[in-house]
């Protein structure tokens, strides 16, 4: 059975601030379903260390970037995790990457590369069960292969490219103290434009490197999407795949949620619409309801919506919104709810709240500048809440456009547009609208998206295909 150690900062249920957390707790089960004996490391964060269960010492680290650590071993909801207690660097309120003010923890690059210390001595054997292969997730993980290395472990690993646009740099007086080989300072290894990057020595210690949608992998060639990386990418290119992220079918899945009135069908989503019109104050209404859940940040597109939302609300529309994140996107969307009876937004993460917004709305709103993989849509289809989303990364790949052919071929489920812009956005709503008012195709369009395969089936069968090539190469 291929053993399989997964590097996360953050992994649901535990542990969650966007898709990562999703990704890097259902797709452990999904391999584990495959044969795969999968165990995670993420770090202690105050947040998770009473909901562990029962816990074993799998390991102990006297001095870890400044205090000592343990490495507790647990199952939690048929994860096998290894969680690194380090209260130093991980027993504080706030967030997990951000102090209470927002800002990131100054100690970051030692709190992340500890992780990746821990990693690479688990790659070693230290907590007494020895992975075939290492896989690390996004600028958190990055450092692994550098302390493999360090370590002499030959273990291969695999990285997965959630954002491209996190790059994990820190200053290059930190070598020191983050216990990295000042040899390997260059540019072939983690050097970065006179900075150490923790995602360039993720990127240039795999042996294969995935990104999470085919779109986004080759996206991510180009100068405008590789956020800098594109040429470090390029020299990668062979090792670098698309895998489509999946949902986790049991926590997503309309006749089982336990946060809505359960449904099989589209007509069962009446009851879920005015339940959802009641919670956000809204109105009833004959005409569709857009909802979007979503960290508000400049990526997701938050802007173009504001400025699209005339033309969502002229056609008898409403809108509801679940997000957090930028204050001043937050100010602006209070003011619009202010100002329009049509607009409901509730400031915050609130994971019940997000399924019944999936589950009550009529289309589910991705307008995002660029989308690695993107899960709300794919959320939304499963739920026959029709996606209208930007045409890029994951969203160009999981969403079939109402185009005249798709139509009358009968295999649209939602709509698209480009550029992104806000006219086009607006343009996109119109459609939305005229499909809505045709009852018949809009049936036809949530059916066709229900059917939609969105689980981990295929996706996780490709992961392992990865594990068996990076250990067939190693042997
Ligand atoms: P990203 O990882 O860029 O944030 P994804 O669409 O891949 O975007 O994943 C976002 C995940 O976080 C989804 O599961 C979504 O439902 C969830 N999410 C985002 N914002 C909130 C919120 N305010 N409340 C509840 N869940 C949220």
């Amino acid at each position: 059975m291929t053993k399989i150690l997964s590097v996360t900062s953050e992994c649901a249920p535990l542990i969650k601030t966007g898709g990562l957390a999703d990704v890097a707790g259902a797709l452990p089960l999904a391999l584990a379903d495959l044969g795969c004996d999968m165990r995670t490391i993420l770090p202690g964060y105050r947040a998770i260390m009473d909901r562990l269960g029962k816990t074993k010492q799998a390991a102990g680290f006297k001095d870890l970037f400044g205090g000592p650590a343990k490495l507790l071993s647990c199952c939690v909801q048929g994860l096998e995790l290894f969680v690194l207690d380090a209260p130093h660097l991980f027993d504080r309120d706030g967030g997990i990457y951000v102090d209470a003010t927002g800002q990131d923890w100054p100690d970051n690059p030692e709190r992340f590369a500890a992780l990746c210390r821990a990693a690479a001595e688990i790659a070693k054997g230290a907590a007494g069960w020895k992975p075939d292969v290492v896989h690390g997730h996004d600028w958190q993980a990055g450092l692994t292969p550098e302390y493999m290395q360090k370590l002499g472990t030959d273990v291969p690993f695999v990285f997965t490219v959630h954002n491209i646009a996190f790059h994990g740099n820190c200053a290059a007086d930190r070598l020191d103290r983050l216990e990295l080989d000042p040899n390997r300072f260059t540019v072939d290894h983690f050097e970065f434009w006179g900075q150490i990057s923790a995602l360039k020595a993720g990127l240039m210690g795999a042996s294969k490197i995935n990104t999470v949608s085919r779109t986004y992998a080759e996206e991510l060639l180009t100068p405008a999407f590789g956020m800098g990386m594109d040429g470090v990418l390029h020299n990668r290119k062979s090792d670098l795949i698309g895998i489509v992220n999946g949902i986790d079918d049991a926590t997503w899945n309309p006749a089982t949620d336990p946060n809505i009135k359960p449904y099989t069908t589209p007509r069962g989503k009446a009851a879920n619409k005015k339940a959802l019109q009641k919670l956000f104050e809204l109105g009833p209404s004959d005409g569709p309801l857009f909802v979007l859940v979503s960290r508000l940040t400049d990526q997701k597109g938050i802007d173009l919506l504001l400025e699209a939302l005339p033309e969502l609300l002229s056609q008898g529309g409403q809108l509801a919104l679940l997000g957090s994140g930028d204050p001043r996107l937050e100010v602006a969307l209070l003011e619009a709810a202010a100002q329009n009876n049509n607009v409901g937004v509730k400031i915050g993460y609130d994971e019940a709240l997000s399924h019944k917004l999936v589950a009550g709305g009529d289309v589910i709103l991705v307008p995002s500048r660029f989308e690695p993989c993107g899960l709300t849509q794919l959320y939304g289809l499963r739920y026959g809440t029709l996606p209208l989303v930007a045409l890029t990364g994951g969203l160009a790949d999981t969403v079939i456009n109402a185009s005249p052919a798709a139509l009358s071929k009968g295999v649209a489920t939602g709509v698209q547009f480009f550029p992104v812009t806000a006219a086009a956005l607006s343009n996109a709503i119109t459609h939305m609208h005229g499909l809505y008012r045709t009852p018949k195709t809009w049936q036809a369009m949530q059916r066709n998206a229900m059917k939609q395969q969105v689980g981990w089936e295929h996706s996780a069968t490709a992961y392992r295909d990865i594990y068996a090539a990076v250990t067939a190469a190693d042997g």
